[in-house]
């Protein structure tokens, strides 16, 4: 289908709008993504409603610790991605339309895809997997109608779409997690092939102008992104400009991808950043990945108390009175808190 957020240039070339990267493409030609193809001076989407990987997971593994714990959230993609992580974990959905030209799926309407999510009583939508700025067309699409059934819309993302495509999408998404892969230019440059600063000015107008409910990841890479200098940084960039009621979850790396060389984080390097967050003020601070640390908990930012337990995927808040802690009443941020729960 003819894709949404582009301009027509000269000579037939088109600019492409929807992502930081704002592809220049002659005609013939497609964007740094693969999906986005310029014929004759008409941008067309190519991954519209051709659905790769599909399932219906717990809105923990998103991971959304946040926003109605213990529901279930219909989750899709489409192959592709604007970015090219050297240690990406979904390598063959998102790389391969750039490595091979090859954009598979199975065909899905919006309709089809929210009649699916009623159908399996889910509570929200998931655009995820691969990125899903990438396939903005049929999430909006799909974002739109799900929502006129009364189900909430989520975004996993690496955060580096346009801002036109962020307010597009403004009064449709409920909840986002974004990427957050370090905090240097050169590793976004070099490692991520993007840019650090697009990535933190969403950030800022995802949590203070648009008001989705924000949760940021950081997959901890031995060596590339985990010294304590860079942690500080960016810790100090969640609590003094993203607000310290923002979930920060810390991810244990696997070799993967073109880092098959690189160990796995250890245990000592993921529990120093958990410390490191706590102690600059962020109130909620996880790591996943790695259960045996037991840090998947919620303790009350008010007097400490646990008040919601997370063991797999399966979620209890014996603590949690709408939104406060049932022992000092304090805030216990999120939507839905404590009303939901399935164990
Ligand atoms: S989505 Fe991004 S990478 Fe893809 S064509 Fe548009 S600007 Fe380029």
């Amino acid at each position: 289908m003819e894709a949404r957020l582009w301009k027509p240039l000269k000579n037939r070339a088109v600019q492409c709008r929807l992502c930081n990267h704002y592809c220049r493409i002659a005609a013939g030609e497609r964007g740094k993504c693969g999906v986005r193809e310029n014929r004759e001076g008409t941008l067309f989407s190519l991954n519209y409603g051709k659905i790769a990987a599909i399932s219906l997971d717990p809105v923990e593994k998103k991971p959304l610790y946040h926003f109605q714990p213990g529901t279930q959230t219909l989750s899709f993609a489409t192959m592709g991605c604007n970015l090219t992580c050297s240690f990406c974990q979904n390598w063959t959905l998102s790389q391969t339309p750039v490595e091979d030209g090859q954009i598979a799926g199975r065909a899905a309407t919006p309709e089809q895809i929210v009649a699916e999510a009623l159908r399996v009583k889910a509570a929200s939508v998931s655009y995820t997997y691969s990125e899903p700025t990438i396939f903005f067309e049929l999430m909006q699409d799909t974002a739109r109608l799900s929502q006129r059934h009364g189900l909430k819309n989520i975004l996993v993302s690496n955060g580096f779409m346009s801002r036109e495509c962020l307010d597009e999408l403004g009064p449709h998404i409920n909840a986002i997690n974004v990427d957050l892969k370090c905090f240097t230019e050169a590793f976004y440059k070099e490692i991520a092939g993007a840019h650090l600063k697009p990535v933190t000015d969403n950030l800022k107008h995802i949590k203070h102008t648009l008001g989705w409910w924000l949760e940021v990841t950081t997959l901890l890479i031995p060596g590339r992104n985990d010294s304590p200098e860079e942690l500080e940084q960016l810790t100090d960039f969640l609590v003094h400009e993203i607000g310290t009621d923002t979930p920060w979850h810390i991810s244990r790396f696997h070799p993967s991808y073109k880092m098959d060389n690189v160990p796995v984080t250890g245990g000592d390097t993921l529990t120093a950043a958990y410390h490191m967050g706590k102690r600059k003020g962020l109130k909620y601070v996880y790591i996943g990945n790695m259960p045996g640390l037991n840090r998947q908990q919620t303790f009350c930012p008010g007097c400490g108390q646990r008040v919601i337990d997370r063991t797999g995927f399966t979620v209890v808040c014996p603590a949690v009175r709408n939104g406060h802690c049932a022992h000092c009443g304090a805030t216990i941020h999120g939507i839905d808190m404590g009303k939901a729960v399935n164990g």
